[in-house]
Parts: structure tokens; C-alpha cells; sequence
């Protein structure tokens, strides 16, 4: 199966994708992870991306669809994938559209209040790309899997959220009607606990 998660950040797109993966089988790419992992290795691409993201904008489209078609040529894409974070903009769909064939987009609803309050509460750990809320950890600096140092994202700080958000709306909301006019739209609510909601995506992917 090879799958979108669509959504806002912090609608939970990460942390079902994940889950689900593994239940699966199948790998989730996440291109913000790819990024982060270009980033920390200070490669070429790593340097250009990090002034895009650390302002909450998204990195050119050329240069994430490069990234993503060589990710899909490794063998372990073969029996399916999971999308987390792309496509972003419609030119990034169209040229996924050219050598990818997509089964269906998961579309994970949440309102502005519960994303602005989930992203404020996020940490992350750099070690094991692990990602928390505050709400749910004895010591918000230590990660619960591996011990390392927990960080908060350069762009979870407010004001790059709110803008963050603005390009959701700008670029990436356009996705749900250009895949909901293709017929591979499948809704589902994004507030609420996670195991909820992980239910929630199952039924809305028709997996059992
Ligand atoms: P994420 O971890 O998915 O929230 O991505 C973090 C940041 O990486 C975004 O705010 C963008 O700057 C960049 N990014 C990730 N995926 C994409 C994409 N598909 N297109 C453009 N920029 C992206």
C-alpha cells in the first residue's frame, strides 16, 4: 500500500504513520526527518533547507522531489510506503503523480487551538527522532526511550507555528480537494487521545 498522511503540523501525521509502518511493515518516509538528518549532517542540502524551515516556509520544491525519488529507488519502498509531510504543494503531487502510484491519502483534521497547544507542549529527540508532549513526560528533558536530551524544534517556537500554519493553509490545504477529486480522499479526526485516533485512521484506510 502506499499511502499520504495529510495534515497540518501537529495534527498527528508522525506519530500514526509511524505506528501504522510498523504494523505494516512497510517504511514511513517523512521528508522533515530526511531534512533534519541533511541538516545534522551539514550536507549541501542540509545547508540550503535550514533557512526554509527554521523560518517555518517550505524548501523548494525541486529540491524535495530530488530527495524523495531517490528515497523511493531503495528496496525496502517496494512492498508499500508511507508519506509523512509530502507531498506539501500541488507541484509536489503532480510530480510524485509521474513516478509514483498512490493508494490513498489519509487527511487528519484538527483545529488551529489543539495544533497551536500540541506544537507549544512538542518535544523531540535528536538521538532517536523520537517525539513527545510535555503533558505526558515525568522529565521534559530526558527522553523516555533512549535517554537522550530533549529538545524543543526551532520551529515549534510561536511565532514560526503561526507561520507555519499560514503555509498550510496557503500551500498544502489545496491537496485535500486535488486528491479528494482523484477519489483517494479518506477523512479522519485528528483531536482526541492517540489511540482513538489511530482507530480512527485504521477505519478510514479500510485496515483491519
Ligand atoms: P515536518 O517535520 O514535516 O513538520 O517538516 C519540517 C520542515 O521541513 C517544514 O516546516 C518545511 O520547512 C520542511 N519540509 C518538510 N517536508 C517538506 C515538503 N514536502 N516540502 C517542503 N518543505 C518541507
Amino acid at each position: 500500500m502506499n499511502l499520504i498522511f495529510l495534515g497540518p503540523p501537529g495534527a498527528g501525521k508522525g506519530t500514526h504513520a509511524v505506528r501504522l509502518a510498523q504494523q505494516l511493515n512497510i517504511p514511513q518516509i517523512s521528508t522533515g526527518d530526511m531534512l533534519r538528518g541533511h541538516v545534522k549532517a551539514q550536507t549541501r542540502l542540509g545547508l540550503e533547507a535550514k533557512k526554509y524551515m527554521d523560518a517555518g516556509e517550505l524548501v523548494p520544491d525541486d529540491v524535495i522531489i530530488g530527495m524523495v525519488k531517490e528515497r523511493l529507488q531503495e528496496p525496502d519502498c517496494a512492498g508499500g510506503y508511507i508519506f509523512d509531510g509530502f507531498p506539501r504543494t500541488v507541484a509536489q503531487a503532480e510530480a510524485l503523480s509521474e513516478f509514483a502510484k498512490i493508494d490513498a491519502v489519509l487527511n487528519l483534521i484538527v483545529s488551529d487551538q489543539v495544533i497551536i497547544d500540541r506544537l507549544s507542549g512538542r518535544r523531540v529527540c535528536p538521538d532517536c527522532n523520537g517525539t513527545f508532549h510535555i503533558k505526558h513526560l515525568e522529565n521534559a528533558s530526558v527522553c523516555p526511550n533512549c535517554g537522550g536530551k530533549l529538545v524543543i524544534r526551532k520551529d515549534d517556537e510561536p511565532e514560526t507555528v503561526l507561520n507555519r500554519l499560514n503555509v498550510y493553509r496557503r500551500q498544502t490545504e489545496p491537496l485535500i480537494d486535488y486528491y479528494r477529486q482523484k477519489g483517494l480522499l479518506r477523512d479522519a479526526n485528528g483531536e482526541g487521545s492517540v489511540d482513538a485516533n489511530y482507530a480512527e485512521v485504521l477505519e478510514a484506510l479500510g485496515i483491519r
